[in-house]
């Protein structure tokens, strides 16, 4: 999904991920709306003795959707087993995976909007009755199989919500959206992320990689980890302002966090579309990203910044976009070639 190497758990990546993950709701920096909501329910449940409803986590990549699913698992007491839309390609694959679940089990459904419409038919009856109907056989034996399935809880985790067909948002009774972080709660999460890589740094040296790490956890662990290599090359035991400073530079990370494709988006409208508004397919070309990735990676957070407006004739470059660039009115800077 997301090319930007910042904001993709690549496969080196995802045991350092997995390292870094919060366990438990007392853990979990930010999103105080989204515990608040969660400790209600959990508690409840339990106090029940029943299987948490079924929970859909929203939002931009990178900010605690899977992390919060594993928490639920945690906090529930119970086992958590993890796919993802794309993967579930049959439904004797989700059938696989449900009849596998013990009794209050949570099942993590990551990208459940990239979930095939088929499979997805099937989960319906699985989130509503805990029974799965399966055809067996062809043409005139073909006959249906009701399985029975123990009581379990669906967590869902989309960036893409507005995606998700009505009938299954229906079947989601808790819906939480989880929102870029500011820099204070992504400093927190630099330093608890240093402590454990036992990586000493000073409050400059935090507050500088929070600020540039687009309002995203994932991004800060990444930045953190990148700028321990800088302060180990230079010999420096703490990572201070000045290594941070160095690092993100080095990584094409600017002094608000946007990155390269940030730029080049900003850019292109500018130069070639004059602020806009231009369609995203059109922006996707010019840009060379996919369009989904502009969508769900980049869009958010330049909108969320002030940076860009979506508007219903296109994409548009906002005032502080000109300025942040330097571009004002006829100043066409050829900024691909600095
Ligand atoms: P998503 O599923 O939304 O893409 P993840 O749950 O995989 O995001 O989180 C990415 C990384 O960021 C993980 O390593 C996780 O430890 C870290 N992280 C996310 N949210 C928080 C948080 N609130 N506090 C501390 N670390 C976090």
């Amino acid at each position: 999904m997301a090319t930007n190497p910042l904001l993709s758990p690549d496969e080196p990546e995802h045991e350092f991920e997995q390292s870094l993950r919060p366990i438990t709701l007392d853990d979990f920096v930010g999103q105080p709306k989204v515990i608040k909501n969660l400790r209600v329910f959990i508690e409840a449940a339990r106090k029940r003795g029943e299987a948490l409803d079924h929970v859909l986590f929203s939002g931009p990549p990178g900010l605690g959707k899977t992390t919060l699913a594993y928490i639920v698992g945690n906090e529930m007491e119970t086992n958590v087993q993890t796919t993802s839309g794309p993967v579930l390609e049959k439904p004797g694959d989700l059938a696989g995976m449900l009849t596998k679940l013990n009794e209050g089990d949570v099942l993590f459904i990551d990208e459940i909007h990239r979930l095939n419409p088929v499979v997805e038919e099937y989960l319906y009856s699985a989130m509503e009755d805990y029974c799965l109907d399966i055809v067996i056989d062809t043409g005139p034996n073909a006959r249906s199989i009701q399985v029975e399935l123990k009581p379990f809880t669906l967590i869902g985790a989309t960036t893409r919500k507005g995606l998700l067909t009505a009938p299954l948002r229906a079947r989601f009774s808790i819906d939480l959206r989880l929102d870029y972080y500011d820099a204070k709660l992504l400093k927190k999460i630099a330093v608890r992320t240093a402590g454990i890589l036992d990586c000493p740094i000073s409050e400059d040296g935090a507050i500088e990689i929070a600020r540039r790490s687009r309002g995203t956890p994932r991004i800060v662990n990444k930045l953190l980890r990148r700028t321990r290599d800088f302060a180990q090359v230079d010999n420096k035991d703490t990572i201070d302002r000045a290594t941070a400073d160095e690092a993100l530079n080095a990584l094409d990370v600017d002094q608000n966090g946007l990155d390269e494709m940030d730029i080049r988006i900003l850019s292109v409208l500018i130069q070639n579309y004059k602020g806009g508004p231009a369609g995203l397919g059109t922006l996707a070309v010019a840009v060379g990203e996919e369009k989904g990735t502009i969508e769900e990676v980049y869009e958010p957070f330049l909108i969320q910044e002030g940076f860009l407006q979506r508007t219903p004739k296109g994409r548009v470059a906002t005032a502080r976009a000109f300025e942040y660039l330097g571009i004002t009115g006829s100043d066409t800077p050829d900024l691909f070639n600095s």
